[in-house]
């Protein structure tokens, strides 16, 4: 759908705190101390902006689905 985000999780970035999967279980999951995106493309969801704002590493990207370009972590 056009609107969509994307959600994606930078693997060399991430630590596992979880702090992600914390604030926002239904869209992310720990496995083997690496955070991954349940699904990678969402409908927008606030919450989103949040995982990705408290990231201490910025591992979690979310960007537009369509034009790829990114929403959050703000630069
Ligand atoms: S908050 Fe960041 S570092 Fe922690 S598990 Fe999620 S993506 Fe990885």
């Amino acid at each position: 759908m056009s609107g969509d985000w994307r959600v994606h999780v930078d693997a060399t970035r991430c630590i596992g705190a979880g702090i992600c999967a914390g604030i926002a279980p239904e869209h992310f999951a720990l496995d083997d101390g690496l955070s991954h995106p349940l699904v990678e493309r969402v409908a927008p969801d606030d919450v989103l902006l949040d995982a990705a704002d408290s990231c201490p590493m910025e591992a979690v990207i979310v960007s537009e689905a369509d034009s790829m370009r990114r929403i959050a972590p703000e630069d």
